[in-house]
């Protein structure tokens, strides 16, 4: 049974996808996916030699090895432009990481028509990226499991230049569309807590005036979005 989190990133790999999961800890999501036969082929990449083993194990014990197979390397290098993959996934890490793997692998990304990204945070810096890498975003999810709040972003290369507002950027193009409740409850949350951070800072002995400016703005675009 894959958390609500990963079967909604599992929910955008399209049918008979070569698939790369970067970071993919125990291989639970490609491991999901070729047992609903799925998809044609993965890569499980992980970095870190524990969860490579994790992966092994899983991909063993579910009898997979024809579909998965797991590499031990950092972030894209894990993947070889033969093994024509189309669809890369990246979940559960920072955005700031995921944008780190992807522009340290862009060579590899040159088959890749989709990309399934769930960043923890860091949602603006990696909406940034895609823009600027003229990727764009096809879909987004927002969801709520374990007290955590989840984005999943679904891009893919675009065939018109990508031009993406602030707003867009920070609080997802269909995610401020959309105004979910999970959606309103995050950037209620975070106007709260900004509010707090603001006020501690103004009642320091020298308050860091750039630091509140740039928070007040945030302030003000989440209330705009809110309203
Ligand atoms: N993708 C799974 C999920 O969403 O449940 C596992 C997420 S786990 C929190 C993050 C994994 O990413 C860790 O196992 C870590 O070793 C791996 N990782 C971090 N940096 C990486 C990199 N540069 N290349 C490959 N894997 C990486």
């Amino acid at each position: 049974q894959l958390s609500k989190r990963l079967a909604t990133v599992a929910k955008y790999v399209p049918e008979h996808a070569r698939m790369a999961d970067i970071g993919s800890d125990h291989a639970y999501l490609p491991a999901f996916l070729a047992l609903q036969g799925k998809i044609s082929f993965a890569v499980a990449g992980e970095v870190v030699k524990g969860p490579y083993e994790n992966a092994v194990h899983e991909i063993k014990s579910q009898n997979l090895d024809h579909v998965i197979i797991a590499r031990l390397a950092d972030g894209l290098d894990a993947v070889n432009l033969d093994d024509q993959i189309d669809t890369l996934t990246i979940a559960g890490m920072g955005g700031t990481l995921i944008t780190k793997i992807l522009e340290h692998g862009l060579a590899k990304l040159s088959t890749v028509t989709r990309l399934i990204l769930q960043p923890n945070v860091g949602e603006y810096g990696l909406r940034k990226w895609l823009m600027e890498h003229d990727y764009e975003i096809i879909a987004e999810e927002i969801l709520a499991e374990d007290g955590h709040t989840y984005e999943i972003i679904v891009a893919q290369p675009a065939t018109d230049p990508i031009m993406y507002t602030e707003a867009q950027l920070l609080f997802g193009p269909y995610l401020v569309q959309q105004q979910s409740d999970v959606f309103q409850a995050k950037w209620q949350e975070q106007l709260t807590h900004l509010k707090q951070s603001i006020q501690h800072m103004e009642a320091a002995k020298n308050p860091p005036l750039d630091k509140i400016k740039t928070f007040q703005s945030e302030v003000k675009a989440i209330q705009e979005v809110l309203a």
